[in-house]
């Protein structure tokens, strides 16, 4: 029999991607299921990015590309972070990947030793501790509370660095409470962390353009130039330009972090798919009409759900900056009564609940590392939302 690597018994797989196939499952089976779990947008690619990559194949681009990704799409990602953060790389400083999931990985698995410390504040997306399991570290969760709006506070990170911490990792927006840390927060952690030269800061922006509050998202290297040699951004066109499936990742940082992750790159994949490269350089350099109009609709939608769900009695929802998810605390049905009977200890009773009893598939805050609290995505239409709404109003008005 097949006995797994220590690498592998030790991680399990992401518990979103098991809750979005039970949701299928149930569906298949002919249940009435209303899916909030999706992780990716419910848009279709843009038809200029899909031309893009049509235009390659006919243009015999179905080769092998550099390594570290064509210097086109290395341009273009050069540029947008210019464009949009204010920051400067050369092109030799981007990477690309197949994924933003990827290059996180590969960074980590470029930095981190036996007994490398990563510091991850929670609730955080759940492959960071896995990731940083698989690759030998030790995750270091921080619970963010919701009163510090999710994020992580100076203190809370002062008291969280050893001298084995390797990482924190920024995630803003966030998956999955959709907050993002304002200018005036990164220079408080900024603050912190340039006491500790040790640790380095990656920053997970694969949300960045899906903006809801006024200005734009803030990165901290622009913030404090000062760590700037020590942070890695992470970025991709799964989420802004609804191309999950086309597996294009990337990041801009220190170049011998960036060499590392090359050099592991060439013994992995070689390089990510050159379709998908030219239709990502499309992506980033073409109209950016289809973000700003998605990212309207997904607002509208935000704003839509956070307002129903306040309006549950036993729910409360903070409005997210950005991102297409909502994190709803459910302590108000903590301790209450199903009407079969049972009492709901966890968020993840709760869960399983709305999904028996009214057929909303959701997925529990366990999973994200805070509880009580659940995670809805948005990323579908505004009838599924207002559907979603009616049901969860109906299974919680009839908990006692
Ligand atoms: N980071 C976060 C926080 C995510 O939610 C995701 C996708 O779910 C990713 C990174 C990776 O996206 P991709 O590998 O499609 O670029």
């Amino acid at each position: 029999t097949f006995v797994p690597a220590r690498r592998v018994s030790d991680i399990s797989i992401s518990p979103s991607t098991a809750a979005a196939q039970k949701a299928r499952d149930l569906r298949n089976a002919g249940k009435d299921i209303v899916d909030m779990t999706v992780g990716e947008p419910d848009f279709d690619t843009p038809e200029t990015v899909k031309a893009a990559g049509i235009a390659a194949i006919k243009a015999g681009e179905t080769k092998y590309t550099p390594v570290n990704g064509t210097p086109a799409l290395r341009d273009a990602v050069m540029h947008d972070f210019k464009r949009r953060l204010g920051l400067n790389f050369k092109s030799s400083q981007i990477c690309v990947g197949g994924g933003g999931k990827q290059i996180l990985f590969l960074a980590l698995m470029a930095s981190v030793e036996a007994g490398s410390e990563v510091i991850i504040p929670a609730p955080y997306w759940v492959s960071y501790p896995d990731m940083v399991i698989a690759n030998g570290g030790k995750p270091v969760v921080v619970k963010c509370a919701e009163e510090d709006g999710f994020k992580l506070n100076p203190a809370t990170l002062e008291a969280a660095i050893t001298p084995a911490t390797r990482w924190l990792v920024l995630n803003s927006p966030s998956n999955p409470t959709g907050a993002a840390y304002t200018e005036a927060e990164l220079v408080a952690l900024g603050e912190v962390l340039s006491r500790h030269p040790q640790v380095w800061v990656l920053c997970d922006e694969i949300y960045d353009q899906i903006w809801y509050t006024s200005g734009s998202a803030q990165t901290i290297s622009a913030v404090v130039p000062a760590i700037a040699d020590r942070t890695l951004i992470v970025n991709g066109v799964s989420k802004s330009y609804a191309m999950t499936g086309w597996r294009i990742g990337y990041a801009a940082g220190p170049q011998p972090l960036i060499d590392a992750i090359n050099k592991l790159q060439s013994q992995m994949s070689s390089c990510p798919s050159s379709i998908s490269q030219a239709a990502a350089a499309e992506a980033l350099t073409g109209p950016q009409d289809f973000v700003t109009d998605s990212v309207a609709v997904y607002r509208e939608r935000a704003d839509l759900a956070v307002a129903r769900l306040n309006a549950i009695p036993e729910l409360s929802c903070l409005a997210p900056d950005g991102a297409f998810y909502l994190y709803p605390c459910c302590a108000g049905a903590i301790g209450k009564t199903t009407p079969s009977g049972q009492v709901l200890k966890s968020d993840l009773d709760f869960v399983i609940y709305l999904l028996e009893e009214v057929g909303v598939a959701s997925i529990h805050g366990t999973a994200y590392g805070m509880s009580p609290y659940f995670r809805l995505s948005i990323a579908t239409s505004t009838e599924v939302i207002e559907e979603a709404c009616n049901r969860i109003e109906k299974a919680c008005s009839q908990l006692k």
